[in-house]
């Protein structure tokens, strides 16, 4: 029960650490995430992936592209540099979208329309099976 109260408070952290970034006070935003992760070390629990993504793992300094953070896509590969330390990630951006659900229902629908095409063909696919019976006879 303690630690999803932590969890809570270490996330509103984040979020109004992100927000002192926007407006420039970067030293009382790095206090912040210091302070969050202090919360997740004590009431061991793991910062959700979005929120871990908000701020540099090095320096602590919350991440706004454009202010403390620069974004650059390469060949599919997303570079996420800061600015203050200079600490670099870098993100494949195709193992993303295979993990996302959404993606993969796509692909069934996509199936599901090749079946439909196979259906329109029925003729050449009886010919098929037909050819293949005369073969085993
Ligand atoms: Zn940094």
């Amino acid at each position: 029960m303690i630690s999803i109260r932590l969890e809570k408070r270490s996330i509103s952290l984040i979020l109004e650490a992100r927000r002192l970034a926007l407006e420039g006070e970067l030293e009382l935003g790095r206090k912040y995430i210091k302070l969050a992760r202090a919360y997740a070390a004590k009431g061991r629990f793991r910062l959700p992936l979005p929120y871990r993504r908000m701020f540099c793992r090095r320096c602590n300094t919350p991440l706004v592209p454009g202010k403390t953070e620069r974004v650059r896509i390469k060949s599919k590969i997303l570079i996420r540099t800061c600015l203050i330390c200079g600490w670099i990630r870098r993100y494949e951006l195709r193992e993303v979208k295979k993990s996302d659900g959404g993606k993969i229902s796509g692909k069934n629908r996509e199936k599901r329309n090749f079946t439909g095409d196979y259906r329109g063909n029925k003729e050449a696919i009886k010919g098929k099976k037909s050819s293949k019976n005369k073969d085993r006879k």
